[in-house]
């Protein structure tokens, strides 16, 4: 981690973002923010408390995130995704003992879960998951009758919810989506009542309001960011990631030379060239090369050359009065500037998902206003 790079985590962003889900779902819907990866890179030491305050319980992917937000001293609802399988008996254990809702999705899961339950003394609570089209973990929706069955015959084992996921509920053609959710209905009465039913991820929470069922599991839309561009709901999120560098250098370059690996990009007229110390290896993408802009003084500084592992160069010659020292705000939390994480995810080829979380793992975060 360097010192002198920060990213920086709005809470009135976040508190605004969780403020506009839940106008969305209504207040007999549970909103359950998925907090798996450090908050998607922005930072569970920080977001933390925000999210504890504004939340109905959390939703990570592994068991040790799961048990992390219980040391912070959590005691509401946890739901992991992935088993815990492959940890050893203390972590099973431990999942049972501190009541984090545990996922199943096959019988070997199930077996493993109530072996952990046998050994503590206490009962597992669990939530069935159901592939109804995503083609990744869970138990075919065919085959998922059969589970519930097995699990309900298990007394260390209490079925408490059940759920599935979208595989394409950001983009417009919706058939697939409502393929899943017709799998999804066709399971439910087999379950039977008082069971908690979940499905909307956070395309699904701002644009299918007939997935909500009695929980959703909003991710990115938390953080601010629309999971792709065929979103359709204009609700206002707010960004809050933004991470500033500071000039290390700035220097001339003479017409017809170049900078950075490969010298990619030749300067055509006499140019000021800043110096900003953050790379690839600080999550900034190296094919954001050439691409990008960083801001400094409100004024674009398009990055020239290749982006390297921890610095990269940009063009400064139309900005006035640059000094060495000047804020370079690398990404902005202003979701119509052009160096917002969804415009740098577009520039690079990928999701905004992508964006945050290498940058947030590679830096400090703070919480600002
Ligand atoms: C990651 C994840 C989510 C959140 O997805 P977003 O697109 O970020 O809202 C919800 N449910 C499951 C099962 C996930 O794995």
């Amino acid at each position: 981690m360097k010192n002198y790079l920060t990213a920086s985590i709005s809470e009135s962003a976040v508190r605004h973002n969780i403020a506009v889900l839940r106008s969305l779902v209504g207040e007999n819907v549970k909103l359950c923010p998925v907090v798996k990866d450090d908050c998607f890179g922005h930072g569970m030491d920080v977001l933390y408390p925000v999210l504890a305050e504004c939340a109905d319980g959390f939703a990570v992917a592994a068991p040790l995130e799961a048990l992390e937000l219980r040391q912070k001293g959590y005691h509401g609802f946890i739901l992991c995704f992935l088993s815990a399988y492959f940890d050893d008996f203390a972590v099973q254990d431990e999942l049972v003992w501190q009541e984090i809702t545990q996922t199943v999705m096959s019988t070997s899961a199930l077996d493993s879960i109530q072996a952990a339950a046998k050994r503590v003394g206490k009962t597992a609570r669990v939530h069935l998951k159901v592939d109804t089209g995503m083609g990744r973990l869970g138990v075919p929706s065919e085959q998922a009758p059969q589970l519930i069955q097995q699990i309900q015959q298990t007394p260390e084992v209490e079925l408490t919810g059940i759920y599935t996921h979208f595989a394409t509920a950001d983009e417009h053609d919706r058939s697939a989506t409502f393929q899943q959710l017709e799998r999804f209905r066709a399971i439910l009465p087999v379950v039977g009542n008082g069971i908690m039913i979940h499905a909307a991820n956070s395309a699904a929470t701002l644009d299918l309001g007939e997935t909500h069922f009695d929980m959703v599991r909003p991710g990115i839309a938390v953080y601010g960011c629309k999971p792709s561009d065929e979103i359709m709901n204009p609700v206002g999120l707010k960004p809050c990631m933004s991470v500033k560098a500071k000039l290390i250098a700035v220097k001339r370059i003479s017409a017809g030379r170049s900078s950075g690996y490969g010298l990619t990009h030749t300067y055509n007229r006499d140019s000021r060239v800043g110096v900003v110390p953050i790379g690839y290896g600080d999550g900034y993408f190296r094919n954001l090369s050439n691409q990008a802009v960083v801001r400094i003084n409100g004024m674009d500084a398009p990055v020239r050359g290749r982006v390297s592992m921890d610095q990269m160069t940009v063009d400064v010659t139309d900005i006035p009065n640059v000094q060495v020292g000047d804020d370079v705000e690398v990404i902005s939390s202003d979701p119509s500037a052009p160096n917002c994480v969804e415009n740098l995810a577009r520039l690079a080829s990928t999701i905004p998902y992508e964006i945050t979380c290498h940058i947030g793992h590679s830096m400090r975060h703070e919480l600002v206003g």
